[in-house]
């Protein structure tokens, strides 16, 4: 399995961790504790080494699931990280005592990463200046928490500011390779690795989304390597940029676990040639797209409410990614004045799209697919 000495942090993860959101359940929706704990027990065999849970995940379920399987190892033999909950605390008190539920909850005396949970600019405002910082940091100071960073998910301007913002020892961003503008991004990498942050990286095969690409779209990928996954292709481009430190991947089944272990245990970095094959993919995948927007906002706010941009960041990843289900399931869950059918064709937003983009053809299209 390959492993990184991250000097910074005098710590020598595995690059492949394993992230523990994901794990299979039973019809009842509970984690299915065999099947995980085998999952866990392969994985770590094989030298997986890093073990990523949370206080939401699996309903709330997971860090006790989790400290309980590696409670079967020497404390020592492996990292484990977990997060703070940001979204369900308001204050130093709920975080002092959310966080040292958590220690309990895992059965352990310290966390090795422990991370202020899916961090945006409004909520850095927050916790910077009510002293959960401060506090974290006290406990880094008493051996309970050994490395501190922050999950992101917000734009690149965002990610600027909190990680420019004092010296992390890392942070986690989601990143993969079609999502090198959106998020953190390719500049979000360059700016941690200019600094020195090291990464670990989560969603590197876009929720599963680049494991299950269309034939057409992948055949490049098919025709170079047939015996590799399409996944392991996306890992392998992550895992091919060195300051990818840790790349985690949510595991649900046993095929995935060997997939993985396959990719890294003898770690090949993508060659140029497969680097071009990865970009044409990625090429033919926004070829797909409905619509050329990016997400500026400068169309917002439209006078009648209709949320521009998410409508449709959701039909191009329908149309590059398939799931219809997924598309209905979230137009039923908008707010109705949020969608497409809202549209009153004032045409307003047209006039400052920068992209030039026919905005209102373009809803009424959503809205009679959706209708
Ligand atoms: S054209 Fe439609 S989406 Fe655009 S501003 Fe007017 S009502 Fe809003
Ligand atoms: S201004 Fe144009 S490109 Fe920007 S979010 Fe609105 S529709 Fe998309």
């Amino acid at each position: 399995m390959q492993k990184t000495y991250i000097e910074k942090l005098n710590a020598t993860p595995s690059r492949l961790g394993f992230g523990c959101m994901r794990l299979p359940t039973t019809p009842q929706g509970e984690i299915d504790e065999p099947r995980a704990m085998a999952m866990i027990d392969r994985a770590y065999r094989a030298g997986v080494n890093y073990f990523d849970t949370a206080f939401f995940y699996h309903q709330r379920k997971s860090e006790e699931f989790v400290g309980r399987a590696l409670a079967r190892y020497p404390r020592d033999s492996f990292y484990l990280a977990t997060k703070l909950p940001l979204s369900l605390i308001h204050s130093l008190d709920e975080a002092k005592e959310i966080y040292r539920g958590q220690l309990k909850t895992l059965g352990v005396d310290y966390v090795d990463f422990y991370l202020l949970h899916a961090i945006n600019g409004a909520r850095w405002r927050e916790v910077s200046q009510n002293g959960i910082v401060d506090f974290l940091l006290e406990e880094q100071k008493a051996g309970r928490i050994r490395h501190l960073g922050f999950s992101f998910h917000d734009d690149y301007a965002a990610f600027e500011e909190i990680l420019t913002a004092r010296d992390w020892d890392f942070c986690q961003i989601q990143f993969n390779y079609m999502d090198v503008d959106t998020q953190a991004g390719m500049k979000g990498y360059e700016l941690a690795k200019r600094l020195g942050v090291p990464l670990v990286i989560m969603e590197p095969v876009k929720g599963g989304s680049l494991a299950t690409l269309g034939e057409d779209v992948a055949a490049p990928m098919r025709a170079a390597r047939p015996e590799k996954s399409l996944a392991s292709w996306a890992m392998r481009w992550v895992g091919s940029l060195d300051n990818c430190k840790v790349i985690l991947s949510g595991m649900t089944t046993e095929e995935q676990v060997e997939d993985n272990i396959a990719t890294f245990e003898h770690f090949e970095p993508l060659s140029a040639r497969e680097q071009e094959i990865v970009a044409s993919v990625r090429d033919a995948i926004r070829g797909k797209q409905f619509i050329a927007c990016t997400g500026c906002r400068y169309c917002m706010p439209c006078p009648f409410g209709v949320d521009i941009p998410g409508n449709f960041a959701r039909m191009n990843r329908f149309a590059m990614y398939g799931g219809e289900k997924r598309l209905r399931a979230e137009w039923e869950e908008m707010v109705p004045a949020e969608r497409a059918d809202a549209c009153r064709a004032c045409g307003k937003c047209e006039t400052v799209c920068p992209q030039a983009l026919h905005i209102r053809e373009s809803l009424r299209e959503i809205a009679k697919r959706l209708a």
